[in-house]
C-alpha cells in the first residue's frame, strides 16, 4: 500500500471540485453515499405544450460528478448492489450518469457501531474492494490504494510514499481491533428457509411494534424504492422521482382499490423477503449489507439482527 498526508490528499481533491466530505457521525444514519447516486428527489424531464407543435420535452444536463470522501465500506457495498437493479437489466440512465461520474473514496471503519454486522455478510470494515480508492487512517497520514481505474486518475499528479511495515502492523492491529468489535450474524442457510416461511405467523409477531413510519427504508443505503410524479405548472411542468417506502400502507394500493399488502404484517414481510430471499434469487446476493442504520433509525427500536435470529428459530416444514 502507498500512504499520504491526509491534508495533502485534502488539498488535491479540493482542486478538482466538487469535494464532499462526509462527517459519518454528523450525517448518521443518512446515507449520503446512497443520495448521491438516487437523490431523494430528482428532476427527470421538463415538459410544456408549445402551441401547434405540441409537447415539448426537454431533459437536465446532468451536473457532473462529485468526489466522495470518506465512505464507510459498506455504503460502497450498497451501491454495487444498486448497481444490480439500476444497470443489469435495464439501464437507467440518470443513475447511471451519477455512477460514472462520482468518485468514492472509501475509509476503513476504525471504530464500528455496536449496530453494525457488516462481517455477516462476507465482508469486514477493513474489506478493501468497494468504491474506487480505499484509505486506512493511521493517525496524520492515510494508507491509500486506488481499487478502480477512476480511482487511480484521481489520484495522478499526487506523490505517494511506499507504506512502511511499521504503518501495516499498525493497519493490521486497528483492524483486528474493529473486527472484533463487530457482530456476525449467522445468517447461512436463510434465503432458503424464507422461501418456506410466507405464510408463517411469525410475521404478525415481527410486525407488532413497528408503526410503519418507513424511516429504515429511507436511512437503508439499499433501499430504491420510487415513485415518479408529473406536476402541472402554467409554463413549463416537470416530471420528479422521489423516494418512496414499501413500509407505507399506500406503496402497493393498486388503482382497483386492491392493496396486496394492506397491513403492516404484510410489509414487514415484504421488507425482509425483499433483502433475504427475493434479492439473493435474483441476483445471488443480499440486499442488505449489515450497516445498521435501520436499527439507529427506527422510533421503536425494531432491531433486524434480533428478527433474523427469530426467523431462524422458527420451525419450518422440510
Ligand atoms: S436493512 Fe438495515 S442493516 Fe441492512 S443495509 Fe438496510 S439499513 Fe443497513
Ligand atoms: S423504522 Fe421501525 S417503526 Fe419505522 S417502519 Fe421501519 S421497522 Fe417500522
Amino acid at each position: 500500500m502507498k500512504k499520504i498526508e491526509k491534508e495533502k490528499l485534502l488539498r488535491h481533491l479540493e482542486e478538482k471540485g466538487n469535494l464532499v466530505r462526509l462527517d459519518r457521525a454528523r450525517q448518521d444514519p443518512l446515507s449520503v453515499t446512497k443520495s448521491s447516486h438516487l437523490p431523494q428527489e430528482e428532476l427527470l424531464l421538463l415538459f410544456r405544450i408549445n402551441g401547434d407543435k405540441g409537447v415539448e420535452i426537454r431533459v437536465p444536463e446532468g451536473r457532473g460528478g462529485k468526489i466522495l470522501f470518506g465512505v464507510s465500506p459498506c455504503e460502497a457495498r450498497a451501491v454495487d448492489l444498486l448497481d444490480l437493479t439500476f444497470l443489469r437489466d435495464r439501464i437507467d440512465p440518470y443513475y447511471k450518469r451519477k455512477r460514472e461520474d462520482n468518485v468514492l473514496f472509501v475509509l476503513a471503519c476504525n471504530k464500528p457501531r455496536s449496530t453494525c454486522f457488516c462481517t455477516s455478510f462476507g465482508y469486514g470494515p477493513f474489506s478493501g474492494k468497494f468504491g474506487d480508492v480505499f484509505m486506512v487512517d493511521i493517525g496524520d497520514n492515510l494508507l491509500i490504494d486506488p481499487v478502480t481505474e477512476k480511482g487511480s486518475k484521481a489520484l495522478e499528479g499526487l506523490e505517494l510514499e511506499e507504506a512502511t511495515p511499521s504503518d501495516l502492523e499498525k493497519m493490521e492491529s486497528l483492524k483486528r481491533s474493529a473486527e472484533g468489535a463487530i457482530t456476525t450474524v449467522n445468517i447461512e442457510g436463510i434465503s432458503e428457509k424464507l422461501k418456506k416461511m410466507f405464510l408463517d405467523e411469525i410475521w404478525a409477531d415481527l410486525a407488532f411494534k413497528c408503526v410503519n413510519c418507513g424511516a429504515c427504508t429511507y436511512v437503508c443505503p439499499t433501499c430504491y424504492c420510487f415513485d415518479i410524479q408529473d406536476v402541472e405548472r402554467t409554463n413549463w411542468g416537470y416530471r420528479e422521482r422521489v423516494w418512496d417506502s414499501c413500509m407505507f400502507p399506500i406503496y402497493s394500493l393498486e388503482t382497483s382499490g386492491h392493496n396486496p399488502r394492506p397491513t403492516g404484517v404484510e410489509r414487514m414481510r415484504n421488507r425482509i423477503m425483499h433483502k433475504f430471499s427475493y434479492y439473493p434469487e435474483l441476483y445471488g446476493e443480499y440486499g442488505c449489507v449489515g450497516c445498521g442504520r435501520c436499527i439507529r433509525a427506527c422510533p421503536v427500536n425494531f432491531d433486524i439482527r434480533e428478527a433474523l435470529e427469530t426467523l431462524k428459530e422458527v420451525e419450518v416444514a422440510a
